[in-house]
């Protein structure tokens, strides 16, 4: 599979698995060098209508604000909200509530000028007012530009909400150039989680005949492949390498859209990122990035990867494991206390499947035992978590969990439960379940990643 244009529309990769419950997508993406002068004729081609309102941020404003409203404004009748409440802006009540109360009855569509916090409070505003959104991407810094989900704020609390994907996605590469380095490497990082997304994927269709799509890993592995291929580049943040980053980002993201979940993309390195920004809201402490901490946590999930897939099993003793099973009670209050005591409800009621039988809790162990050989080959492809470390420290960006503000008992804290935070399963769950995981963690804690 190759990545493909039609002048600067990227052609979208033909789905070739068999998979039944795929959908069709209906977005134009565009990449390319001075297009934002084009914008008018591409958003025209997508979306009808003239009354529109562009969505941006204080700084972006500040540097873009007059030439994007003034080629809006030759064939757009063009309203402007910058929601005004906090720098850095969050996707809150307060910046939701000034994006809504901003909008007149006329708007016919949104104009989402941004990167992950201007697209998510658009997206979500576009799916309650039923309007149509342009998403003008600033920064190839996540890959939820395609989301169908808007992860918001409210009181510090992390909450997903429904939302929509835009018509018309349009990248131009001199203005992702001038996106902050940090924010090319967050993108990188959450790339680079694909690995682990794609590998807990495979491990849940051996363990528990989850299915999974070859198309959905096929794309995961492009957009790994174009950005460890381009990695110089990336270092340069020239045109090339901004562009890798993008396209791999928005690659994972049809993925996503494809599958109807975030499950080709994010698994336990996800729920690490989420568990620590989480945390840092609650304490009222700046937190990593999205991709920084999808990165980093990354690092840490290889390592547990690592060390199951060579771990001396020889004195493992299946009746001692389920002897020790956590009770419902236990289970609930660990979670609570992880996680305080509303995330913590909510992570227990949407993870209600979780307390498995020891019928079941035994159903498993045999199954990893027996297919043993077939998972540590078809997991080969993980990488040392020495190569990406590589990788990262190459691009200047952070190579462990203290490198983001992440202290010690924050990242055993995220090491031990954010396997919770999904229903999905994933390699932490395994090692809880073969009784090893806390041992692997103190190891990774004390010796590791130091
Ligand atoms: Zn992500
Ligand atoms: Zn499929």
């Amino acid at each position: 599979m190759k990545i493909e244009y039609n002048k600067s529309q990227l052609i979208l990769p033909q789905v070739t698995c068999s998979c039944a419950h795929h959908q069709a997508i209906d977005c134009d993406i565009h990449i390319g060098s001075h297009i934002i002068n084009e914008m008018n004729q591409l958003i025209m081609k997508k979306i009808k209508g003239t009354r529109c309102m562009l969505i941006t941020d204080k700084n972006l404003f500040m540097l873009f604000g007059e030439k994007i409203v003034d080629i809006l404004k030759k064939d757009f009748n063009v309203s402007i909200c910058v929601p005004n409440e906090q720098d850095p802006l969050r996707p809150d009540q307060y910046a939701i509530g000034e994006v809504m109360m901003s909008l007149s009855n006329d708007i016919e569509f949104l104009i989402a000028f941004g990167s992950g916090t201007i697209n998510d409070i658009t997206r979500y505003v576009a799916h309650h007012c039923c309007l149509p959104f342009a998403s003008i991407g600033t920064a190839p810094s996540m890959d939820g530009y395609l989301s169908v989900v808007a992860p918001m704020l409210k009181d510090d609390l992390k909450i997903n909400k429904p939302a929509k994907y835009p018509s018309v996605c349009i990248f131009d590469t001199e203005i992702l150039k001038t996106a902050p380095s940090d924010m090319v490497f967050a993108g990188f990082g959450d790339v680079i989680g694909k690995y682990i997304a794609k590998a807990d994927w495979i491990l849940s269709h051996h363990i528990n005949d989850e299915s999974v799509c070859p198309f959905c890993l096929e794309l995961d592995d492009m957009a790994i492949t174009l950005c460890e291929e381009n990695i110089d580049n990336i270092k340069e943040k020239n045109s090339a390498g901004i562009k890798a980053v993008l396209e791999a980002l928005l690659l994972t993201g049809l993925a996503m859209l494809l599958n109807g979940d975030s499950r080709p993309a994010a698994s336990n390195e996800h729920n690490m990122g989420h568990f620590i920004e989480m945390k840092k809201l609650q304490a009222k402490l700046p937190h990593p990035s999205h991709g920084e901490a999808v990165g980093i946590s990354t690092l840490y999930c290889l390592d547990l990867y690592q060390k199951i897939l060579s771990y001396d099993f020889s004195h493992f003793n299946a009746d001692d494991i389920l002897s020790k099973r956590d009770t419902k009670q236990i289970r609930e209050q660990k979670i609570l206390r992880a996680y305080g005591e509303e995330v913590g409800n909510a992570v227990l009621q949407g993870n209600i499947e979780e307390l498995i039988t020891a019928q079941e809790h035994l159903k498993r162990l045999e199954t990893f035992f027996r297919k043993r050989a077939l998972i540590n080959k078809d997991l080969a492809f993980l990488p040392q978590k020495e190569d990406i470390i590589h990788l990262f420290s190459f691009l200047d960006g952070p190579v462990k969990a203290s490198d983001i503000m992440v202290g010690d008992d924050l990242l055993k804290q995220a090491l031990l439960y954010a396997k919770d935070y999904r229903s999905r399963y994933n390699v932490f769950k395994l090692a809880d379940e073969l009784g090893i995981l806390e041992e692997l963690i103190d190891d990774m804690v004390l010796h590791e990643l130091k």
